[in-house]
């Protein structure tokens, strides 16, 4: 039996796109790249915004239309929650529906719609959830994103994803080490936490610090952890314990990426986020501990009600702290969110120049950062080798949304080099092979 996985979305559906390629290995189908070739379909879906709903539909609205009487699509993901009925409303030749917590009984359902296949070596836990249950994993490269819990309890105005995934719920730290070692037994190098909100991580146990005691038990119990990436801090979730266990291990990249998403006082209290000066103190506090900290971050122009001078503000906060990475969405209308209820809604011509001009003010501020690498060495993680390069990453590079480092020589996937910056770019840089 084959299958052909399509992932939408964020780092959290690959590391559930991950899982799933494992749980369908063990149940003996085998993954092929062209949808014809298969016998099951599966799309992993994303609900966040307006954009990305339209892309899962269009997914899958074009392999309803492509997929052959003898094969079988499956919707599964972050849309399913909220839009399940709606698909199989709109798309008739949706087979079957698993939001994002129920894919862990997907051979139980392919068996169900393909009638004589069986799958091998599976046993479904009744009503396990793959939010918390330690999943099997297959990671695609020297890294892979570890999701340590779902769901989030902030009630920021903006955001539809506690509507969609719910209350937070956490993994508890023997599945999350678990995961961690069936990852570097499969070769991985790199480990990137990754959760709505990681830095609530254990708060459904009753524990406001258990990340920083993950960080300890994963960095101390997990041989071959090469690298440990944070991403999805929430401000002002970031304790001193945290602060230290990321200056201790030297396993922690010294990178993290935190969505401030604005600057302006009343422009956040509208957002329904922490204050500026939570989030001064936390940069303050992160920077004096980890001189090198790359820190990324995200912010949203035009939420509604945003003046000229709101702005201004996000726009001379870019200028006084100087973040490493940085993206800026415009403000997406979502159905079902305080935002969407407020009056003053931005027009989209004025989010659009927004958007622009903080990007570009940014651009220029990337450049600088990257320009005072230029003779530093630093040790990257070989990912790939393309037009004669090989592409890297360092400390200060998630994959997929930060730079890359290209080194001319062609260097081992998945092994670690020490390089020397020889040329910035905006966002990428160049270097040289150090022996
Ligand atoms: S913390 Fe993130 S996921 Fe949670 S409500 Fe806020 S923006 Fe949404």
């Amino acid at each position: 039996m084959r299958y052909h996985l399509l992932t939408l979305g964020c780092a959290k559906n690959i590391a559930d796109s991950d899982g799933i390629g494992a749980l369908l290995a063990q149940a003996g189908m085998t993954r092929v790249d062209q949808a014809d070739a298969a016998d099951i379909l599966i799309v992993n879906t994303c609900g966040f915004l307006q954009a990305s709903r339209r892309e899962s539909l269009d997914a899958l609205r074009a392999l309803a239309k492509l997929k052959r009487a003898d094969q079988f699509l499956i919707a599964v993901g972050c849309l399913i929650a909220r839009y399940g009925e709606t698909i199989r409303r709109e798309i008739p030749r949706v087979d079957a529906v698993l939001d994002a917590g129920q894919w862990l009984a997907l051979p139980r359902v392919i068996e169900q719609l393909a009638g004589d296949w069986r799958a091998s070596a599976y046993t479904e836990t009744p009503g396990a959830r793959a939010i918390i249950a330690r999943v099997p994993r297959q990671p695609q490269g020297p890294s892979a994103y570890l999701k340590i819990a779902d769901g989030c309890d902030r009630p920021c105005a903006f955001c539809i994803i506690p509507a969609i995934k719910g209350a937070q719920r956490s993994k508890t730290q023997d599945a999350v080490i678990a995961e961690a070692r069936d990852l570097i037994a499969q070769g991985a190098q790199e480990i990137i936490l990754v959760a709505q909100d990681t830095t609530a991580y254990g708060w459904d146990f009753g524990d406001r610090d258990a990340l920083a005691t993950l960080i300890e038990k994963l960095c101390t119990e997990v041989d071959g952890l090469r690298w440990l990436r944070l991403m999805y801090a929430f401000p002002g979730h970031i304790t001193p314990r945290l602060i230290e266990m990321m200056a201790r291990y030297p396993q922690v990249a010294h990178y993290l990426d935190v969505p401030l998403q604005h600057a302006h006082p009343e422009t956040l209290a509208r957002m329904k986020r922490p204050s500026i000066a939570v989030t001064r103190e936390m940069l303050r506090a992160l920077r004096a501990a980890l001189p090198d900290l790359a820190i990324r971050t995200t912010f949203i122009v035009g939420f509604p009600g945003e003046t000229e001078d709101e702005y201004a503000a996000l726009l001379d906060f870019l200028e006084e702290q100087q973040f490493d990475r940085v993206g800026v969405f415009e403000f997406s209308r979502e159905d079902g969110t305080l935002a969407a209820t407020l009056p003053d809604q931005v027009p989209g011509k004025t989010k659009k120049y927004r958007r622009e001009r903080a990007m570009a003010l940014q651009q220029k501020i990337s450049l600088a950062k990257n320009q005072q690498c230029i003779g530093r060495e630093m040790r990257v993680l070989v990912e790939g080798f393309g037009e004669g390069m090989t592409i890297a990453r360092s400390y200060r590079d998630a994959p997929e949304v930060d730079g890359v480092i290209l080194v001319q020589k062609e260097l081992p996937i998945g092994t670690f080099a020490r390089v020397k910056i020889t040329r910035a770019m905006e966002y990428d840089l160049v270097g040289q092979v150090q022996s």
